[in-house]
């Protein structure tokens, strides 16, 4: 017969940790506390299977549970020496909560006080010599089973809490402001009250059957698995909805019962800091949810516990140290205190910040209760950018609500006054380096560069994740928040609309890139420790202990790593920050955002009417090319530079505004007629599908030349310096091999004769983006001359999935809602399908070229399940932001991790068949064919 319900806590207990699937989160812990001999009152779980075949079958559950339930119930009354229903002696009372796979905190049902009826809540009355306390935990009771079981609960802000009313009502009648100041005999009023009141909502009196009121609290709890909170909550967390929840029926112990009663929660090390030592709060004589409730202020467990409970703090500090040793993390428990006696109620490792998992999990290793690979293993890669930018927290968000939420796009937190235009954010920081500048776009383009430079935190009303100004700002460790529609910008007027309140230029917002969120005025942020250590040496190492942990959980990182890390940037400054932060090269240098720094040079270039015109517009551009180059060879310091030849189309490169097309005619001493005629020609219908990439190169092969040649005399430069440089050039956006050989012919032929005319010859490499769905389908062919490849997957899932990363932020949040994409596409690779067609292209590139060198450049790289997806393909390595390198470094040393993991757990051949996916026989060429 199938198995349905597990005790614990009576006399044998049926789970335990590992069973967490089957008992949720909730169930396999308390489980695990009864079986490690900590006090736990007796209870049983309701298995997650059972909550599937609620949902397959009509909300009906399986035949079988019903004896399974009666005989846990008769256990638990066996272990507790006391009868449910008793209208004798004091009786049995139960709570019913929910408890998923992983924690959902608040986001399901929970009923307490269970058993309590007009005859028990008598006796219960007598036993306990306390009226009031019995009566009070009736009308909880009534209250919570009918707004939870009865679904009596307000839909809609507007609408009325029935009980709620009548509470208030009772309390204004009796003279009393808070509800521990009701009477015993005010209370049995309101229990009559609360009655009357499900009679009258729903048309049935309220349950005196103890049993039905289980059923009642059962139904409810597997009924909320299904409500939109906790529908939302799984989303946000990539929980799938069917995994289902398990039902905790637990007898009650009382924290209410007099001041000798107490009940609390509790971590066994600060969530916030990670600091070792008991953090928590606890009530004397309350119940649960009142800790929590902001009914009545919470005591410090750490600061008072100890003097009026003396023996229970001892008692409790050491379950506490008992639990983080079993568990061999932060444990985050629950507990009452029933007339002087401790019982556990909960037990499950905490949520923390990022600071808090570094610092525990780097303690914990130096402490010898865990591994470094443990301590790897558990920090979630992403949380590791909180150490890394100014953040908003606290204090500082005291008070303040947000007045508009978008795309949490770029890291930090930052404040600063409006501006709308990039050119006037600029000059307004040219007059005064210290001016905190929030930059407000519709979107943002590269022509907008300049103003994002100077500007604190940029804020877009659309573009998502993979915009222009998410990428550009989390290259530039911006806090940024985009697509955040609910805002409405006038560039005229210069005001922008939120939260129904219009803002004008130079008013203070604040944007937090971590949460999404935009709040007014100013929030006061503390700067990142590790990088005034590494970035601003305002802070020595020995004065940084939160670097110090940082910086020993990336040397243990970097020695599991297999691949390798690289970082996209643009300049000698930020390849500096990229090597403070770990990078082994740079992974793609976007050449045309050094254009913008000699945007009239490259205009004229533009507006150039035949070959020879160009060739002289390109001159002074291959005097800036290769100063620039030079500063990035010579701070990446003989390590290997990807640098990218021109992609973006032309037209993002002309003045759009008939004004500013009048000025530049005036510097180039042309027609104005003739700019505005040639803007037109460039324009395009699909720029992203347009005359862009290797096709620019093609039709203007001088382009190419002129940047292979500024490339080449820069490696030469720094060669002759003695400073070694392995440039890496990079062909965009070639589909066709043809197109790859065209532009390699090109910078070969100017880099033969930069070496020739030097008499120096650098290491170079010319290879390609794959950035198309032909190109990873004809990888074979294009690694025939191609020396790399990396993956351009801000394209590749554009064209793979034909989607505009420029405007999906206006039905990305649709799809997410229906769970039609699981993520954003641009954030997390999809893997199933831009993941296929690079799989594609690893097979037949390598079978072309067995060493050929292949990596990540798209945003992707610096997300952690698609660094743990490079990994398992084989890339030799990813390139992010520089602020992202940290998360990378960590997810790639995850992903070694866990293969070696499943390697050792792998049972090789034997367990192969021809759709085998194992990690072993997907490398060890065993030939099953996966
Ligand atoms: C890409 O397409 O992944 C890429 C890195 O290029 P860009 O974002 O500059 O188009
Ligand atoms: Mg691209």
């Amino acid at each position: 017969m199938a198995k349905y319900v597990y005790n614990f806590g009576t006399e044998v207990t049926d789970g335990d940790a590992t069973m967490r699937n089957l008992l949720g989160g909730k169930g396999a812990n308390l489980a695990e506390m009864a079986k490690i001999g900590l006090p736990v009152p007796a209870g049983f779980t309701i298995t997650t299977e059972v909550c599937t075949y609620f949902y397959a079958n009509g909300q009906q559950y399986p035949p079988e549970l019903k004896a399974q339930v009666d005989k846990a119930m008769a256990d638990i009354e066996k272990t507790m020496g006391k009868k449910f229903g008793d209208t004798k002696d004091l009786p049995l009372l139960v709570s019913c909560r929910s408890g998923a796979r992983d924690s959902m905190p608040g986001m399901m049902d929970t009923v307490l006080n269970i058993g309590l009826n007009d005859k028990t809540v008598e006796v219960l009355a007598k036993k306990s010599n306390d009226e009031r306390f019995a009566w009070d935990c009736y009308r909880r009771f009534i209250q919570m089973y009918g707004r939870v079981v009865l679904d009596m609960k307000p839909l809609t802000k507007e609408d009325h809490d029935p009980f709620e009313d009548l509470l208030e009502a009772k309390k204004k009648k009796a003279g009393v402001k808070d509800d521990s100041d009701l009477k015993a005999e005010h209370l049995k009023e309101l229990v009559k009250e609360f009655k009357d009141a499900v009679k009258k909502q729903t048309g049935h009196d309220f349950p005196e059957d103890p049993m039905e009121q289980v059923w009642g609290g059962i139904g409810a709890v597997f009924g909320s698995w299904m409500n939109d909170r906790a529908i939302v909550y799984r989303r946000m967390h990539g929980i799938p909805h069917d995994w289902g929840t398990a039902v905790n029926v637990q007898a009650m112990v009382f924290g209410n019962m007099g001041d000798d009663c107490a009940t609390g929660v509790a971590f066994t090390r600060n969530g916030a800091t990670g600091a070792k030592g008991i953090t928590g709060d606890y009530l004397i004589n309350a119940q649960g949810e009142d800790v929590v409730a902001g009914i009545r202020t919470p005591d410090h467990i750490e600061e008072t516990l100890a003097k009026k409970m003396p023996k229970c703090w001892e008692e409790f500090s050491k379950v506490a140290m008992i639990l983080e040793n079993h568990y061999k993390d932060i444990q985050d428990v629950e507990f009452t205190i029933e007339r002087q006696k401790l019982w556990m109620l909960q037990t499950r490792n905490a949520k923390r910040t990022g600071f808090a998992h570094v610092r525990s999990a780097v303690d914990m290793v130096n402490e010898g209760l865990i591994t470094p690979e443990m301590a790897i293993a558990r920090i979630p890669a992403n949380d590791l950018t909180q150490l890394l930018q100014p953040v908003f927290g606290g204090e500082g968000l005291k008070g303040k609500t947000s007045i508009a939420k978008g795309i949490n796009a770029g890291p930090g937190a930052a404040s600063g006054q409006i501006y709308f235009q990039p050119d006037e954010a600029e000059a307004v920081w040219q007059k005064d380096n210290n001016a905190k500048i929030i930059l407000v776009r519709h979107e943002t383009t590269p022509e907008d560069l300049r103003g994002m430079k100077v500007a604190r935190g940029i804020l877009t009303s659309t573009g998502g994740a993979a915009s222009h100004a998410a990428l550009v700002s989390r290259q530039m460790g911006k806090a940024c928040v985009c697509g955040c529609d609910s805002i409405s910008i006038d560039y005229k007027a210069e005001t922008v609309t939120a939260g129904g309140k219009t803002y004008n230029k130079g008013d203070w917002i604040s944007v937090d890139g971590f949460s999404g969120n935009v709040y007014e005025g100013q929030v006061p942020t503390s700067p990142s420790e590790v990088l005034q250590v590494l970035f601003d040496k305002t802070l020595k190492p020995q004065d940084a202990p939160m670097y110090q942990c940082f910086h020993q959980l990336m040397s243990w990182s970097d020695r599991y790593r297999k691949l390798g890390v690289r970082a996209n940037a643009d300049n000698p400054q930020e390849s500096e920050q990229a090597i403070a932060l770990g990078a082994q090269g740079i992974g793609l240098t976007r050449t045309e955002h050094m254009f913008f720094d000699h945007i009239d040079d490259f205009r004229a270039m533009i507006l150039a009417d035949n070959v020879k015109d160009r060739e002289k517009a390109l001159a002074p551009l291959l005097e800036h090319q290769r100063r620039d180059f030079e500063g990035i060879f010579r701070a990446m310091a003989g390590r290997p530079v990807t640098i990218r030849l021109l992609d973006p189309p032309l037209h993002e490169f002309v003045p759009h505004e008939a004004k500013d097309q009048e000025a530049l005619a005036k510097k180039l001493g042309i027609p104005a007629v003739k700019v505005a005629q040639r803007v037109k020609e460039l324009g395009e219908f699909n720029p992203m599908l347009g005359h862009r990439g290797c096709r620019l190169g093609i039709v203007y092969p001088e382009i190419t030349r002129m940047q292979a040649t500024a490339i080449c005399q820069a490696a030469v430069n720094v060669l002759k310096d003695g400073i070694d440089c392995h440039p890496e050039i990079m062909i965009p956006l070639a589909g066709n091999a043809t197109e790859f050989r065209h532009q390699e012919d090109a910078v070969r032929e100017a880099a033969r004769k930069v070496f020739q005319e030097a008499g120096v010859t650098a290491d170079y490499l010319v290879g390609t983006m794959i950035e198309l769905p032909r190109a990873c389908i004809t990888a074979d062919k294009i690694a025939e001359n191609a020396e790399f490849f990396s993956f351009g997957t801000n394209d590749l899932t554009q064209t793979g999935l034909g989607i505009s990363r420029d405007d999906y932020g206006t039905y990305i949040n649709e799809y997410q809602e229906l769970d039609i994409f699981p993520a954003d596409p641009f954030q997390t690779l999809d893997q199933e399908g831009v993941g296929e067609l690079m799989e594609i292209a690893v097979k037949k590139g390598t079978r072309t070229r067995p060493d050929i060198k292949l990596g990540i450049c798209g945003e992707h790289g610096g997300d952690p399940a698609s660094v743990k997806f490079c990994h398992k393909v084989g890339l030799h390595y990813v390139s992010c932001s520089p602020l992202r390198l940290p998360v990378a470094r960590l997810a790639a040393a995850q992903a070694a991790i866990a293969e070696k993991k499943e390697k050792a757990a792998c049972k090789g051949s034997s367990c192969c068949s021809s759709s085998c996916k194992c990690c072993c026989c997907c490398k060890c060429g065993c030939g099953c064919g996966c």
